[in-house]
């Protein structure tokens, strides 16, 4: 079998794991990135001498991970030290009450139960078992179907199977389908909270989001270094079976040769011959042209109207005071709905957000230790915002008003964070939108509205001949996992199609 050359665009979760993939089968991979390190937006950002992970915090679905690191000839836990999470977030509401949330569904239940009322505990065990039904009966039909419709899903998942789908009400909205299971506020929107993993509403995603709390019931776990230690983990197996990485390097076209892919340009006019080309940036910059018109139709643009969210963020070294931190935490505003209506329907930073916060330096036990006062910690804060970075980059006055309101949410649930503005780095949607081109600032792709939304994501393989997508933006979705299986999907594909 000759070896065959993989030009792999982009250095993201997925694109990593085509490189690994690909690597240990024995072919030439090469992976060109545009940015400075592996991991796109598993990204860190530098504040002195602290190293601040500044995308995903939340690391799931670890058996996916494995399995890749297997497939390589390699075990995960030799290059990775994980914890994993005794409460998988703290929650806070500006109008009074906080809630743990425990890896233990007992544990939880008994807290619901003392947050909530005995009535609350038992929607939230139902609320558990509908979420895992949800899982499991899509798990294989299609999340791991490498291009999955409803007829394949069908087949693949039976007729109880559809009878369960149908039983977790695909045509209703989360927020309406969470009214079956709770009747206090704060706890539909704990749990709607979940459809913004996917960077949806949760006043338009489709129940079947539900299935992302079984996702993190089953185990959400640190990393001991920070999540970027998984892209430099991934970065080096591949690299360990021959890849080559080339950072700040911009591909700005895709060559077709005979209509099938057969190499890159670069944005410095040096092409780079292949047999095939694997694409893990935005699938909106493939249809937008921005690799050429020649893989353009590829796939169908995603409408402005129907992207993902963004966010602002501020990674910081900062005191904090007032409130018992964990690891990961989350503070409510009282008004849910207006704030995706602030930013679905008038595309506006949200004048009451929800506010997430990472706390890097704190573990996610009961006996979780703080900083002794007066120290420093790493914070990575974010709220969500409307993917309008190219069409409207807010400017300094208005990042200014939602730092205040963001601030000032947490102010009023307790928490005082004292930050200097030299230690304080601020994203926002323009600047997402410049890393990751064609996408204004969404972090997730198309959003999940909808019972069809899933469906229209691209799958790995596409209509142009040798030419592959990988990404949160393509199928199966969103999420460090849900990239590395469309990674696995993408790598798979080609070397099927490869196969004399
Ligand atoms: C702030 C934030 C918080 C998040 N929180 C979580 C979380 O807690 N848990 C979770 O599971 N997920 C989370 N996510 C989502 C998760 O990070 C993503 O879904 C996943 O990392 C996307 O991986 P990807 O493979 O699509 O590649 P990306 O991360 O999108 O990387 C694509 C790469 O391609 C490169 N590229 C693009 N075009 C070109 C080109 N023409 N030439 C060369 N290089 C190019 C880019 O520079 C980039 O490095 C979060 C994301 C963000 C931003």
């Amino acid at each position: 079998m000759p070896r065959y050359h993989v030009a792999v665009i982009g250095g993201g979760v997925a694109g990593l794991v085509s490189a690994v993939l690909l690597a240990a089968r024995g072919l030439q991979v090469t992976v060109l990135e545009k940015g400075p390190a592996p991991g796109g937006k598993m990204r860190q950002i530098a504040i002195g001498d602290a190293r601040i992970d500044s995308g995903p915090t939340v690391f799931t679905m670890l058996p996916v991970l494995e399995q890749i690191f297997a497939e390589a000839g390699a075990s995960l836990s030799d290059h990775l030290t994980l914890e994993r999470a005794e409460i998988l977030a703290r929650h806070a509401w500006v109008e009074g009450g906080r809630l743990d949330l425990f890896a233990d569904i007992d544990r939880s239940a008994d807290a619901i139960a003392a947050f909530a009322g005995p009535a609350e505990a038992d929607g939230y065990r139902r609320f558990c078992r509908d979420a895992a039904r949800t899982f499991r009966t899509l798990d294989r039909p299609f999340m791991r179907a490498a291009s999955p419709g409803m007829v394949t899903m069908a087949t693949t998942a039976g007729p109880f199977g559809m009878l369960n789908l149908l039983r977790a009400r695909p045509f209703a909205t989360l927020w309406n389908a969470l009214g079956d299971h709770f009747r206090d506020p704060r706890l539909r929107q704990l749990f709607g909270r979940y459809s913004t993993y996917c960077g949806s509403s949760p006043f338009q995603a489709t129940a079947i989001l539900m299935l992302v709390a079984h996702v993190e019931q089953e185990g959400v776990w640190l990393v001991r270094g920070g999540m970027h230690r998984v892209a430099t983990a991934l970065e080096g197996l591949a690299r360990s079976h021959g890849a080559e990485f080339r950072y700040g390097t911009e591909v700005r076209q895709v060559l077709l040769r005979d209509g099938r892919a057969c190499g890159v340009e670069l944005a410095d006019g040096e092409r780079l011959e292949a047999d095939a080309v694997i694409c893990n940036g935005d699938v909106g910059a493939v249809a937008g042209g921005l690799l050429g018109g020649g893989v353009a139709p590829a796939v169908a643009p995603v409408p402005r109207e129907q992207r993902s969210l963004s966010a602002v963020t501020w990674s910081m070294l900062a005191e904090t005071s007032g409130f018992p931190l964990l690891r990961h935490t989350v503070f409510f505003s009282d008004d849910y709905a207006g704030e995706f209506d602030d930013i679905f329907v008038r595309r506006r930073l949200p004048r009451v957000p929800t506010v997430y916060i990472c706390a890097q330096d704190r573990g996610a036990g009961p006996d979780a230790a703080a900083p002794p006062p007066g120290t420093r910690e790493r914070l990575l804060c974010l709220v969500n915002a409307p993917p309008d970075g190219d069409a409207n980059p807010f400017d300094a006055a208005e990042i200014e008003r939602c730092t205040e309101r963001t601030f000032g949410l947490l102010e009023r649930c307790g928490l005082t964070v004292t930050r200097t503005g030299s230690d304080t780095v601020v994203t926002t949607p323009a600047d997402f939108g410049r890393m990751f081109p064609a996408t204004g600032g969404a972090l997730y792709g198309r959003a999940s509205h909808g019972w069809k939304a899933s469906f229209q994501r691209p799958p790995g393989r596409t209509r142009i001949p040798r030419f592959y997508l990988a990404g949160g933006s393509a199928h199966p979705g969103p999420g460090v996992p849900m990239a590395a299986l469309s990674g696995r999907m993408a790598a798979e594909s080609l070397l099927r199609d490869l196969r004399p």
